[in-house]
């Protein structure tokens, strides 16, 4: 047993899983600049009265899954790890005052978020975000584009098919009328309830829907729907975000349950899931409208809509299709030498190599050239520099791995040799 571990519900990403991330965060860049979302880097830490406030104190992010960071005795403020950027980014909008730039403002970031949360498969206490806002745009056609832009990033990413839940979850004037439905609905069933439900029940109703208590999910079904209650203005914005997606030719599912965990979220909310799975725990993204967040925040009252995307489970989702991952890009040349104790050289030849732009490597080892060259092949690399007595003249030996052959190459004319063999070995 070693003796320090990753913290629990955490977990480390090894090159191979690093790369597949940071593949998945070149698609998602790409995507972003492309629907004009420009990136924004917030801390990973907040004043807590940020997510409190924003979220929302009767939340299970905030209740039981903030990372409360614990202050030092001559600290005045106390601070929180992000558990989900949109706060952030909103108070961001509004310190930098944001309001007087044409809207709406796009941003965009890509990170980590903590949560505090029970450790399970797929749920981690840090996991990566890719995630995306449009701030001062009152909708329905922008709910639409970010949805778009959501469910391509997956398919981009190589995930053949997805499950696009969606709902309105009305506003302040449609709201109110329903949570009332809701908690009269929930206290005629009072003696049902997992206490911790009960103790919701009058404090945020709403939550109850989203619960993830196994002892809910027959109570749930039974539950007035949003959907019936939603107001003139509301109804029409939902009908307006689903004619645009008919246009955009995107498949969606009506589910009047859809709540989201977060209080912030007014109007249109959508998750997304692996085709055919349902639970929280395999969402691979989630969004929605938060149309009174600015204000709640300190700014003027502010339409926004965003979406954040869990690369860790499209990591997961990937695996479970087959798809492969992508693989780690190989050294294309290493550099050994006849002379064990000749380091120097190799290094000097590989430096050259590397300035002309290849994936190259040198052996620093001391030991035979057999050596040296069995861990080159060992490796995956594709060519083997030989360095020996015709450098005197210029000259190296250019070893190809794969098919055993070798030939001499002015060092001068080394570097364009191998990108043509490298290219050659890519399409052959
Ligand atoms: P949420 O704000 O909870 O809807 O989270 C947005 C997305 O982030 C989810 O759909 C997941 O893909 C991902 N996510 C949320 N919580 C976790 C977690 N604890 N571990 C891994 N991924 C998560």
């Amino acid at each position: 047993m070693p003796t320090f571990r990753a913290p629990r519900g955490t977990h480390d990403l090894l090159p191979r899983e690093r790369f597949a991330i940071l593949r998945l965060e070149r698609i998602a860049a790409d995507l972003a600049t492309r629907y004009g979302y420009r990136p924004i880097e917030t801390p990973l830490f907040e004043q807590t009265g940020v997510f409190e406030r924003g979220i929302g104190e009767v939340t299970d992010v905030v209740e039981k899954e903030l990372f409360r960071i614990a202050p030092r005795s001559e600290e005045k403020e106390s601070w929180a790890l992000r558990p989900e950027p949109t706060a952030g980014i909103v108070r961001a909008y509004i310190q930098h005052g944001m309001q007087t730039l044409p809207q709406p403002v796009k941003l965009t970031t890509i990170g980590p978020m903590f949560r505090y949360d029970r450790p399970q498969a797929g749920r981690y206490r840090q996991f990566w975000q890719f995630d995306v806002e449009a701030i001062g745009d009152a909708g329905p056609g922008i709910d639409a584009e970010i949805i778009e832009l959501a469910t391509r990033f997956y398919g981009d990413a190589g995930l053949p098919t997805i499950d696009l839940l969606l709902n309105s979850i009305g506003d302040a004037s449609c709201r109110p009328g329903y949570i009332d439905a809701l908690r009269s609905y929930y206290a005629k069933r009072v003696e049902a309830l997992p206490p911790t439900e009960r103790a919701r029940l009058e404090r945020n109703p709403l939550r109850l829907l989203d619960s993830k208590d196994e002892a809910m999910v027959a109570i749930n079904a039974g539950a007035p729907v949003i959907t019936d209650h939603l107001c003139a203005d509301c109804a029409a914005h939902f009908a307006g975000v689903r004619a645009h997606l008919d246009v955009l030719g995107i498949g969606y599912r009506l589910e009047p349950r859809l709540v989201r965990g977060l209080d912030y979220y007014t109007r249109t909310a959508f998750e997304i899931y692996p085709p055919g799975v349902a639970g929280q725990q395999s969402a691979l993204g989630g969004g929605g409208r938060y149309d009174g967040l600015v204000e709640l925040l300190g700014g003027r009252p502010t339409p926004g809509i965003g979406f954040g995307l869990g690369l860790d489970r499209v990591l997961l989702a990937l695996d479970a299709a087959g798809v492969s991952l992508p693989p780690e890009p190989a050294t294309l040349a290493v550099v050994v030498g006849a002379d064990p104790a000749g380091t120097a050289e190799r290094l000097r030849v590989a430096t050259q190599l590397r300035a002309a732009g290849l994936v190259a490597r040198a052996d620093l080892s001391v030991r035979k050239l057999g050596r040296q060259l069995e861990a080159a092949a060992k490796d995956g690399a594709h060519f083997a520099v030989i360095i020996g007595d015709e450098l005197s003249n210029g000259r190296v030996q250019l070893r190809d791995l794969d098919a055993g052959t070798q030939r001499l190459v002015a060092l001068g004319d080394l570097a364009r040799e191998l990108a043509r063999a490298g290219e050659q070995h890519r399409h052959g």
